[in-house]
């Protein structure tokens, strides 16, 4: 009679044996698949701006401005310092100090800011909370109150300005905190290398599309500075970043 002990001694040798067997299966016959070269990095999401609450950028972000300096910035004109106002966390445009951009040169990809017109409103057309953001230095991405505010349509807020108007107007009113992303296309080439689209905006105003793949023209490879307008009103911003372009992977030929 085979004692209970002596049952389970042979029952831990089997499972000895048969792990022995897989791993030695493993290592002939190579049971691991290769790494996936298609697999997207994993990052880290932000936090997306809110009228009450700054958002936060993700984890792969360029940050240009996090609230705290203008390390990162310098006056458009002559590269001199940069005048602008840094309140609550935001920057202040300063009339008169001109027109602002990085210090650093970027390229195609995402770019993502939040702005706030004044909240007491003066002026009205293109004079009420009027600013601009120019990704690559420009077309510009206009900057204005357009909540119940009257103007011609290609300088509304979130026009490609005097090219596209916005398909619609989702302007928040003046103090309240808004949203853009804009994602700059980086042209295509054909495997000649001759164009078959060039670079194109799509811009999100507080999460709505209102410019979809709009042609701006631009070579492949381009860079330039990202600039904040200069147009006399105290516009302010903050959380400014970029994510740059990654073109897209190619089709996976698994089944
Ligand atoms: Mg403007």
């Amino acid at each position: 009679m085979i004692s209970l002990a002596n049952n389970m001694r042979m029952n831990i040798h089997l499972l000895t044996l048969v792990s022995l067997q897989s791993f030695l299966f493993t290592l002939v016959c190579g049971e691991n698949p290769a790494p996936d070269p298609l697999m997207p990095p994993i990052i880290k999401p932000g936090e997306y701006g809110t009228p009450e609450k700054r958002g936060t950028p993700p984890s792969d972000a360029i940050v240009l401005f996090d609230g705290s300096n203008f390390k990162q910035w310098e006056n458009a004109k002559d590269g001199s310092e940069v005048k602008w106002k840094l309140v609550d966390g935001a920057m202040e445009v300063v009339k008169g100090k001109g027109t602002i951009q990085t210090k650093m040169k970027l390229g195609y990809g995402q770019y993502h800011i939040e702005w706030r017109t004044p909240e007491k409103v003066k002026g009205s057309g293109q004079g009420r909370g009027n600013s601009g953001f120019f990704p690559l230095g420009g077309p510009e991405v206009q900057v204005l109150d357009s909540y119940q505010n009257s103007t011609y349509s290609g300088g509304q807020a979130g026009a490609i300005y005097k090219r596209y108007p916005p398909l619609v107007n989702a302007c928040r009113g003046p103090g309240v905190w808004q949203t853009y992303d804009v994602i700059v296309h980086a042209p295509v080439l054909d495997k000649e290398g001759k164009y078959i689209r060039m670079s194109a905006y799509t811009v999100l105003h507080n999460g709505v599309l209102i410019q979809d793949n709009m042609d701006v023209g631009g070579a492949s490879g381009k860079t330039g500075n990202l600039r904040l307008q200069d147009h006399g009103n105290p516009v302010r911003f903050r959380n400014i970043w970029h994510r740059p372009y990654r073109a897209p992977l190619p089709m996976s030929e698994q089944k």
